[in-house]
């Protein structure tokens, strides 16, 4: 969407804190031993707790599938993004990575943000996937100015993980977001400074960046939904909701 009313930004603004105060509630969540559907359920109760509404369940994808079945995505190490918490329902172990993916309604409006977060001691390597996925999000954001394009965006992703030798998911990418969980524009988390769309101030997108450390292939599981790589290297997936102000990108799921 593009805000063009001061009503809508405050809308906004408050729907981004509530789903970053979430976000944060289920972070502390994660430890070996705790499920999947345990972090869905807290997800749910703190939305509707709130007045909100899930944002993913029920959503039903464009181009067709069944309609999402739970509040939250949970995607466990080669997961990369859409597991579902509850078909089957998983124990997080020592060592593991997840990403917690939530996307919630505040008076009419979406707001979608993505964390992955170490359960408990990780390796070295995974650590420096976390930091150079999560640095990569810091880099789109900054920027994405009005006037700039798309592709100053996803060329900003691209270098940060390439540059720590890590690789990005070509299948996924940020959107824009606001009225519907998916909107234009798609922004690709690699490209060229100066291509795509134009940023327009006012934007609400969502970017995303997603990465492998290892091959880029991914496949999608039997249950529709799972993106998972191929050579089953871990994956990991920042995102913030952001509004593009004149200055720069106000993060609004901070
Ligand atoms: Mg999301
Ligand atoms: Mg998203």
């Amino acid at each position: 969407m593009i805000v063009t009313t001061g009503a809508e930004k405050e809308i906004l603004i408050e729907g981004g804190r509530h789903l970053a105060a979430i976000l944060a509630a289920l972070r502390a969540r994660v430890a070996p031993g705790v499920t999947t559907e345990e972090l869905n359920a807290l997800a749910e109760e703190m939305i509707l707790a709130e007045g909100d509404e899930p944002a993913f369940l029920a959503y039903t994808p464009e181009g067709g599938g069944r309609p999402y079945p739970a509040t939250l995505c949970v995607s466990i190490n080669d997961d990369v993004v859409h597991g579902i918490p509850n078909e089957p329902i998983k124990t997080l172990r020592e060592g593991d990575i997840v990403s917690l993916d939530l996307g919630l309604r505040h008076n009419g409006i979406i707001v979608d943000s993505a964390v992955t977060v170490a359960v408990g001691a990780v390796s070295e390597e995974t650590k420096k996937l976390l930091r150079a996925t999560e640095a990569a999000l810091a880099a789109g954001i900054a920027a994405a100015i009005p006037g700039k394009h798309v592709g100053d965006i996803s060329h900003a992703i691209q270098k940060e993980i390439e540059g720590a030798g890590f690789t990005v998911i070509k299948e996924l990418g940020g959107h824009g977001v606001g009225e519907l969980v998916h909107e234009e524009p798609f922004i690709p988390n690699f490209g060229k400074p100066g291509e795509g769309e134009p940023l327009i101030e006012g934007m609400v997108l969502a970017l995303e960046p997603i990465s492998s450390a290892g091959k880029a292939a991914v496949t999608i599981a039997p249950d529709g939904y799972t993106f998972r790589t191929k050579d089953g290297s871990r994956s990991a997936h920042f995102e913030h909701t952001i509004l593009l102000e004149r200055a720069g990108a106000r993060i609004i799921t901070a």
